[in-house]
């Protein structure tokens, strides 16, 4: 059976579990789990994964907060450039002494304005280990950009031939000699039709 601290996510929390009032940082890169995002927007696996944080040890549990950077790979939703910058989140955690599972799902608490998530994790099962695979997890598939920019002012791309607008900021269409171009046809075809009847 896999011990907890083979994981690749394990950190240990033997000094200050069940030691009210310690606290233990954490200052190490962690491979990015599966599962974050998709192809379009999220954290390719195995990517390091920074956090930068703490364990606080309370009566009753491990209180983890952190500020955790990804390296998130995107695509401009208007112009489609592929994005590749580090994503920062403000995360905080409880690693209760006593772990029940209906206590997961329930406590998400997005503090508005705050981007600030709080989720209950177990510890290992003899209390020495956190693994922060599924907070890492969670973390990022909540807050991932959904419709990335490469800048605020994208002008993505043309809607009739596709260029990027971004690197042809004078590019346009004479749009209105193709609609009189189309009308022209069409005005020629219904007077040969009419002249052939
Ligand atoms: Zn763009
Ligand atoms: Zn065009």
């Amino acid at each position: 059976m896999a011990r907890p601290e083979d994981s690749a996510w394990a950190v240990s929390v033997a000094q200050v579990a069940s030691r009210p009032g310690q606290s233990s940082p954490v200052d190490a890169d962690f491979p990015a789990p599966s599962g974050i995002g998709d192809t379009i927007v999220g954290v390719t696996e195995g990517e390091p994964i920074h956090v930068n944080g703490a364990f606080d040890s309370i009566i009753d549990g491990l209180v983890f907060h952190a500020h955790i950077t990804a390296p998130v790979h995107a695509e401009c939703t208007r112009c489609l450039k592929p994005l590749q910058h580090d994503w920062g989140t403000d995360v905080t955690a409880f690693f209760p002494y006593s772990y029940k599972e209906d206590e997961t799902d329930d406590d998400t608490d997005i503090i508005a304005g705050e981007e600030e998530s709080e989720d209950t994790y177990p510890l290992s099962p003899d209390g020495c280990f956190a693994d922060l695979e599924a907070l890492l997890r969670d973390t990022f598939a909540e807050s991932l950009p959904l419709q990335p920019l490469c800048q605020p002012d994208c002008k993505g791309l043309c809607p009739q031939c596709g260029i990027n607008l971004n690197e042809h900021p004078e590019h346009k269409h004479d749009t209105t000699d193709i609609r009189f171009a189309a009308l022209a046809g069409l005005k020629e075809q219904l007077e040969r039709e009419t002249k052939d009847r």
